[in-house]
């Protein structure tokens, strides 16, 4: 087995840089992805956050849609971050008119849901299976989403703690999809792109439906 998982990251809009070094140093080989021969090359994929509808037309124009959420439904590990969390969304609660996701994730998330008086938040979070000893994330909130509803598969890992939006819920995992409200790939902490990591190694190991068999069994999601 390759011991170096090759995750791509979305290079549309938004903080593509910064994604790829916390994953190059988590551990992975980090590529850009544009075209959808390169989604067939990587193990795995990060969504940066950036405007969703933006995002979304892109895709389109790209004509990555189609051949994307297809890679999801078929299990490509992927971490959406802010506008990535909307993206891997079923539902949107406060999307645009025509705004389409790529779905996977059964949650119903609100769009810019901290509301406009609280544009952005920061707050130091402990992150279920990603803070382990090393203290909170600081956790930066961008016109950022929050997860209204989580189906049952679905993991809570974060909620926020304080202020206006305590315990709204901002980093899920379902299977090989993870997603936060927040964008860690800003503060220097690569803890977040880390556990993604190794996610992905995980999944290449053929050790990746911990979550599917049931919740909480393997302690750590990090794992041994
Ligand atoms: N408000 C943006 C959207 O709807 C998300 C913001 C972000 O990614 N920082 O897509």
């Amino acid at each position: 087995m390759r011991d170096e998982p090759v995750i791509g990251v979305l290079a549309l809009q938004g903080d593509v840089r910064e994604h790829v070094a916390a994953l190059t140093a988590g551990g992975a080989r980090a590529v850009t992805v544009r075209r959808e021969g390169e989604l067939d090359a990587v193990d795995g994929l990060v969504l940066p956050g950036g405007e969703s509808t933006t995002i979304d037309r892109l895709l389109r124009a790209f004509e990555l849609h189609g051949p994307l959420r297809e890679r999801i439904a078929q299990g490509l590990p992927v971490y959406g971050s802010c506008a990535g969390m909307i993206l891997l969304a079923d539902r949107v609660l406060d999307g645009a008119a025509d705004q389409r996701t790529l779905g996977g994730l059964d949650v119903t998330v609100r769009r810019n849901a901290f509301g406009r008086q609280v544009q952005s938040w920061e707050e130091d979070l402990p992150v279920e299976g990603v803070t382990g000893d090393g203290g909170p994330v600081r956790a930066v909130f961008i016109r950022a989403p929050w997860v209204e509803e989580a189906g049952e598969g679905v993991r809570v890992l974060a909620r926020v703690g304080s202020g206006p939006a305590a315990g709204r819920i901002v980093a899920v995992r379902s299977g090989d999809l993870l997603a936060t409200s927040f964008h860690p790939e800003i503060t220097g902490d690569d803890r977040v792109h880390r556990y993604f990591v190794e996610l992905v190694r995980d999944r290449l190991r053929g050790r990746g439906h911990e979550e599917r068999r049931g919740l909480g069994s393997a302690g750590s999601p990090r794992g041994s």
